[in-house]
């Protein structure tokens, strides 16, 4: 969980301690200490004068532009390569100019950041700019959608995937991964994004067959559904919402997804989940047989 308070500002260092990086230019930035997570900062890339400029739309969501100054942006870039997998959940931040008198104080010229919440990458497009320095030129632009924000809770969504008609787990677990492996198409609908979202998340529900899939306890209550109450963990990244493989993702009970969150060993047991998610998954594949054979 993010340790940044939203509406406060902070100094580059401490987003670098963070994350565990020492990368020298802002923009998107990541590291060891959290892998599942990408740290996006907006701002000084010349605003109106470029023809272009991040912005917050008026559902609470963003338009984040690609890396890249001159000419076309490309996926090869690593940071826009991170951005497009939806692999990563982002710590998005906007950078203002201290003042003099804030550089005098700090003894320092750079920039503060203000932190704007924790975002999933639901998909990107292209925007060609029609003036400005960036005219003509073909930029990424992704699109982030808030974290814990109702409108795209799971709890409440149905999935239009229908994956409950599958006959089986391998079936389900074939067309989610199959869904995600064509995750490089741009233009990912706000639609599509929550189906998937839900369908993976009654994907990891049915597979744990109402048993935490870290300590194997029976789920603690059921839902108004019927179905057995386990909170659905995310893996490699830092937030639990979105659509992602069936690997990437664990059903478990409140206690153990509190302990995978915060506790002093959480990188341990999350490591240990990962294995253990790793090895079902491969059983429900089948990989087993074949290399037993
Ligand atoms: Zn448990």
């Amino acid at each position: 969980m993010s340790p940044f308070v939203i509406g406060q500002e902070y100094e580059r260092s401490r987003l670098l301690e963070f994350i565990g990086s020492r990368q020298a230019q802002s923009g998107v930035l990541w590291g060891r200490e959290e892998p599942g997570c990408l740290i996006c900062t907006s701002g000084g890339r010349g605003g109106k004068k470029a023809g272009y400029s991040d912005e917050r739309l008026s559902d609470g969501t963003w338009w984040y532009f690609g890396q890249g100054r001159t000419g076309d942006q490309s996926l090869s870039n690593a940071a826009n390569s991170k951005l497009s997998s939806g692999k990563f959940s982002v710590l998005l931040f906007t950078t203002r100019e201290p003042t003099a008198r804030e550089v005098a104080d700090r003894g320092t010229y750079g920039k503060l950041f203000t932190y704007c919440g924790q975002f999933n990458v639901s998909g990107f497009d292209q925007f060609v700019p029609s003036n400005g320095n960036r005219q003509g030129d073909k930029l990424l632009r992704f699109r982030l959608l808030p974290i814990g924000d109702e409108r795209y809770n799971y709890y409440s969504e149905q999935s239009d995937l229908d994956i409950e008609s599958s006959s089986d787990l391998r079936e389900m677990q074939y067309r989610l991964t199959s869904l995600v492996s064509s995750k490089s198409e741009p233009r990912m609908s706000l639609t599509e994004y929550r189906s998937r979202s839900a369908a993976v998340h009654l994907y990891a529900s049915l597979r744990s067959n109402g048993q935490c899939e870290a300590c194997g306890s029976l789920a603690p209550f059921s839902r108004p559904d019927g179905r057995s109450f386990l909170e659905v963990h995310h893996l490699t990244r830092l937030a639990d919402d979105g659509p992602d493989l069936p690997s990437n993702v664990a059903a478990l009970c409140p206690n153990c997804h509190r302990r995978v969150h915060y506790s002093v060993d959480r990188k341990e047991f999350g490591r240990k989940l990962q294995d253990a998610i790793a090895l079902k998954e491969s059983i429900i594949a089948g990989w087993e047989k074949l290399i037993n054979k």
